[in-house]
């Protein structure tokens, strides 16, 4: 039913992002395979065409001319090409007009009364979009899975550090996410504004420690053996901590090895004792490394001992794509898809 207020919109859209999502049985795919919504495989699977390429001052399109088809800029980091693509999918699903999205309209910026007076200009299909471009990245089951697997706990959700790890499990930007957890009431609006008072670039620089990159446009990931079995999707500028506990004194050692096989630089790695000072361990090891754009790989890390590499006391895989932001073409998930049925 069409929308004739904000509410009514924001309904439809939650609806509508529901209602994919159980018709792809999403939930289930994504506890085979803990990841973000991988929205460009959505609408591969839609069959639905979809175009990445430079557009000028517009973030995105919905075209229904010769036929139903998306536009999603390359210019922006991954994050956003995967709020628009999901927005302009929003459009086709809720069958409204074709829309050329610049930045306003897809991040919904101005004042309460500009988004008013915008949304009874456009019949709410604007708010419609949002809505379900929220509810289809960012459902409350997702992030309820990834506190699970990472061992965040509600409290947990006030510190900036957890916020951005979980916006990047979520493929979402800091900002959304932030905006999200509000709306499920899982932090206050007080919490909120302390939140986006926090400078993502401060949050690179403490995880970075001495190491400055080029740029700090890049994100920057803790992988921990909680991301086992999970798969995660970053950029070509990111950079990875990896950290580990180790059980030194026993000779038992993570083989690291993989990570550059699998086409990441190692940058340092470094030990440091954990429980005070007990000689011998256990240690933690923070490795960090940079991902390129060959970084596409399933990585496996084993602990063993050096002289004994057949007998791991532990192991954990992990499926890392750093290959995005979208680039001109086809989008990753396309690749995926053509790879799996070669
Ligand atoms: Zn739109």
């Amino acid at each position: 039913m069409a929308a004739t207020n904000y509410s009514d919109a924001v309904r439809n859209g939650v609806q509508a992002a529901g209602r994919l999502q159980r018709d792809l049985k999403l939930r289930d795919q994504i506890q085979a395979e803990p990841s973000a919504v991988d929205i460009f495989a959505i609408i591969a699977q839609l069959d639905l065409p979809l175009l990445v390429r430079p557009l000028k001052g517009l973030l995105g399109a919905y075209v229904d001319v010769p036929s139903p088809g998306i536009l999603v800029t390359t210019e922006r980091p991954l994050s956003i090409q995967r709020f628009t693509a999901a927005h302009e999918l929003g459009h086709r699903l809720m069958g409204h007009r074709p829309s050329l999205d610049d930045e306003e309209q897809i991040l919904r910026r101005g004042s309460l009364e500009e988004l008013r007076i915008r949304d009874r200009r456009d019949g709410y299909q604007e708010a419609e979009a949002d809505a379900f471009a929220s509810a289809m990245l960012m459902p409350k089951w997702l992030i309820q899975l990834h506190c699970g697997r990472q061992a965040w706990r509600i409290d947990d959700l006030v510190r900036p550090e957890i916020v951005y790890q979980l916006s990047l499990r979520l493929g979402a930007s800091y900002e959304a996410t932030v905006r999200t957890l509000e709306r499920y009431g899982m932090i206050s609006g007080a919490n909120r504004i302390a939140l986006l008072a926090v400078p993502r670039r401060k949050l690179k620089v403490t995880l970075l420690g001495d190491f400055r990159p080029e740029t700090y446009k890049g994100n920057v990931w803790v992988l921990t053996e909680r991301d086992d079995g999970g798969r995660l999707d970053g950029g070509s500028n990111d950079h990875i901590v990896v950290e580990l506990q180790e059980k030194g004194s026993a000779g038992f050692l993570w083989d690291v090895r993989p990570l550059s096989d699998a086409g990441f630089t190692a940058i340092s790695d470094i030990r440091s004792g954990v429980e005070g000072d007990a000689v011998g361990g256990p240690y933690l090891r923070r490795i960090l490394i940079a991902a390129t754009e060959t970084s596409t790989e399933n990585v496996t890390l084993r602990q063993i001992r050096p002289w004994q590499p057949e007998a791991a006391i532990d192991a954990f895989s992990v499926r890392l794509d750093f290959s995005g932001p979208e680039a001109g073409g086809l989008s990753r998930a396309e690749r995926r898809l053509r790879l799996g049925a070669a």
